[in-house]
Order: C-alpha cells, then structure tokens, then sequence
C-alpha cells in the first residue's frame, strides 16, 4: 500500500496525541486527531515554566512546542469538541464522529490559529461551524484520551474545598501561573510555610489505588524549588512516604532539593482550620510512633494520576480492555488498535513523549510502512 493513502485515528489532544500525530506525519500517513475539548495540548498545555537559576526539566515547553508543530502539519486533521461515536472493524475501521457536549468557557480568548488557519481552541463563536456528525475510514487507530487527576474530595480528611488555604499541585500550577508566584488563596499574601503532602490518591491501600503516579515527587520537589526561588523565607516541608526515583538526574536533583526543604517521612491524617485561615496538620512521628501537630499557612496536595473519565466507555467503543489499575491495557496487538501515553498508566510528559514515539512507530509496522 501507498503509504501517503493511509490514515490513522489518533483520540485524544494531549502531548501522547500530539507526540503520536506528528511521528505517524513525518512517514507521510495522514491523521485524524479528535480531541474532546476545546483545546489542544491536555492537562500539560497550561503547565508554568519551573526554571529557577536554571532549566529545572519539567518538560512544559516541549508540549508547546509540540503543539505547534501539529498545528501547522497539513497532513494532520484537528477535531476540536468532538469524540468518538462508532468504531466499526471492516477492511481497517469505519469511524463515526459526534460532536463533545462539553461547554464552551464563555469568553475564552485563547483562540489562535496556525498558518494553515487551523485552531488549536474554539471558541463560542465556532459552535454554529461546527458539524455534528463525521464519518470516514481509517487504517489504524491510537488512544491517547490521558489521565484524571485524583479527585482530592476522595480525602475528605485534608479538607480540600472546605478550607481555602488546602490546594492541589493542579490549584498551585495555576497559582503560579497567574500570580508569577505562590500566593495564599485567602488572602492573595505569600505563605511563610507550606507543607507538600505526597502520595495524595496513590499508593493508598483503602482507595484501591495501588500504582505509583510517578510525576507527583518530582513536581512537588520543582515546585518547591520554585516557590523557594521566589521567596526564599518560605520554610517549606514535604510529608512522604516513599520518593519516586525518576531516573539519573533525580537523585542529584534530590540532594540539592533536599538542602531548602525538609523531608519528614509520615502520611498526614488531617488538617484543621485555625485563626487566619492557617491550618493544622497532624501526623503520626514515625519513629515514636505517637502524634503531632504543625501549623502552615498553605498545604499542597501532591495529587496523583488515576484512568481518565472516559476509559471504560472508550474501552467498548474500541475494544481495548482495562487492566487491574483501570488504565487501558497497552500491549502491543495485532488489532490496529494502540495505547499511548498516560490513558495505559502513569508517566511524565517525557515519558509520555517517548511511550508515544514508540506507540507510533508499532503502529507504522502494523501498517506496513516500518
Ligand atoms: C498535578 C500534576 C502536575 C504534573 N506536573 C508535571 C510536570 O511538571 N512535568 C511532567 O513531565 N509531568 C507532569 N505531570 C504529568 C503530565 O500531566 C502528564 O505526563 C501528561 O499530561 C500526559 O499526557 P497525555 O497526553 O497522556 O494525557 P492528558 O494530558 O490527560 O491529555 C489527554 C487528552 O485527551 C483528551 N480526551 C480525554 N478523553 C477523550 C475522548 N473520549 N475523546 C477525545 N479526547 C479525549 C483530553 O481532553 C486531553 O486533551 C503532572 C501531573 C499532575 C497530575
Ligand atoms: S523544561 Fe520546564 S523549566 Fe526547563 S525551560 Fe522548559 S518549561 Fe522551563
Ligand atoms: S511519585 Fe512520589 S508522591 Fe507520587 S505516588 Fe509515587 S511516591 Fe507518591
């Protein structure tokens, strides 16, 4: 076969979509990417540069720059708010597109276009243009329909939502994001101390949820060392259980983090207003085995990754099975059908690149084109 006639579906904008999308254009195949929401780029497209002194590789600017290829690719097709209806096996796959219902943010002006005139996010002003239905055939097809962030409600005891002061590694991205630096949600003043909670939704017996989430040490440790850059009074503490080595730049990375920030190796129970909207944290010390107590002005919980909302649904539609942990199994098959990025298990955007990459690359052998 021709390869330049082939097509693959790829389901899901995030930077495993985007990684997949733009490795299956540089062999000449032709892609359809259908994204749910309104924009490309998934959880990482809004993730806040961590360089302090220097480059602290959190990996953000790839997915901008990744972004941007896709973009301007004319061999990739970009389906903003639309999800997948059908999926039909016949001589490859007969697709039926609908359109998402999710809404529109009122007065989102994140619009831009590339220099083919092609959105990367719709805004209300595309709703009318946009067609409800979509049918075509394609040859393969890749997921790549990501993660959820734990939801922190699931810990009641920490008190997320209830106490103002009690935010989320997610809450503290887009606190940096917008404020230039960590600032009390209360109050909009810099908290003196911050304590990091780690494993917040993984490694927790009682939730069910085994796995190791993989990213949450290394960014709450950037984190930190971000906040710290900025202010360098913040006494900031990190309660855990275990630290994720994430590969060989990591221990170094720890030891240097490790000279600003104390590490204090206790699972917290739960956390208590006080005056001022500070809170109280109680734990366990582990080596007396009794309690205490510490006050903070700021807790961060260092959310883990869990299967994406839509996972069991997109499991029927596709025929992909679930594994023990609810991500996609993503074992190489011989259906056409692919998982990449974190839809198949946790990972950083690195990983994620790289897992993508690879995804792409059994794809083209299915295809015959490798
Ligand atoms: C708090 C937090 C902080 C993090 N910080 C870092 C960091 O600093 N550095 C780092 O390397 N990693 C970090 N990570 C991990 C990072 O977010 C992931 O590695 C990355 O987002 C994975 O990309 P993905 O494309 O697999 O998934 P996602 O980013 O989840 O993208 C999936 C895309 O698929 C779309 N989608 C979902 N369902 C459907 C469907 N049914 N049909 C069509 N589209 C669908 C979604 O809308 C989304 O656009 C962090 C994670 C968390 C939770
Ligand atoms: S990898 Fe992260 S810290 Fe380094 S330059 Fe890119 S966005 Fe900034
Ligand atoms: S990466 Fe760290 S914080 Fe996250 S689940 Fe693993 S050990 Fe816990």
């Amino acid at each position: 076969m021709n390869n330049q006639t082939q097509k693959v579906l790829v389901l899901g904008g995030g930077i495993a979509g985007l990684t997949a999308a733009w490795e299956l254009s540089r062999q000449n195949i032709g892609v359809e990417l259908v994204e749910k929401s309104c924009f490309l780029g998934g959880h990482s497209i809004g993730f806040t540069c961590k360089a302090t002194d220097k480059c602290q590789q959190c990996g953000a600017c790839s997915v901008e720059d990744m972004l941007k290829n896709v973009v301007n690719e004319p061999l990739i097709n970009v389906h903003l708010r639309t999800e997948i209806k059908e999926l039909k096996k016949s001589d490859g796959f007969k697709v039926t597109l609908a359109k998402s219902d999710i809404e529109i943010p009122a007065g989102k002006t994140l619009k831009g276009f590339s220099k083919h005139n092609k959105p990367f996010c719709v805004t209300s002003a595309d709703k009318d243009s946009m067609g409800s239905e979509a049918k075509f055939d394609v040859d393969a097809v890749i997921v790549a329909t990501g993660y959820s962030p734990f939801d922190p409600n699931r810990k009641s005891t920490y008190g997320y939502g209830k106490w103002t002061n009690v935010i989320t590694g997610l809450d503290l991205e887009n606190i940096i994001r917008e404020n230039g630096a960590l600032v009390r949600t209360s109050d909009g003043q810099k908290p003196e101390k911050v304590a990091f909670i780690q494993c917040v939704g993984s490694r927790d017996e009682r939730l069910g949820n085994l796995w190791c989430s993989e990213v949450c040490c290394p960014y709450a440790m950037r984190m930190a060392g971000t906040v710290k850059n900025e202010n360098p009074n913040a006494d900031i503490t990190m309660f855990y259980i275990d630290i994720q080595n994430t590969g060989k730049e990591f221990p170094l990375f720890y030891e240097r983090i490790k000279e600003n920030i104390r590490f204090v190796r206790t699972i917290p129970v739960d956390i208590y207003p006080l005056e001022n909207d500070r809170l109280e944290l109680r734990h366990m010390v582990e080596e007396a085995g009794s309690p205490a107590s510490e006050s903070f002005d700021m807790v961060v919980l260092s959310v883990g990754i869990t299967p994406g909302k839509d996972t069991v649904k997109l499991s029927e539609t596709i025929g992909i099975s679930v594994n023990q942990d609810g991500f996609l199994d993503n074992t190489i098959s011989n259906t056409g059908c692919f998982v990449a990025g974190t839809a198949g298990g946790p990972g950083s955007i690195a990983a994620t690149m790289a897992d993508a990459g690879k995804t792409a690359f059994e794809a083209m052998k299915y295809l015959g084109v490798m």
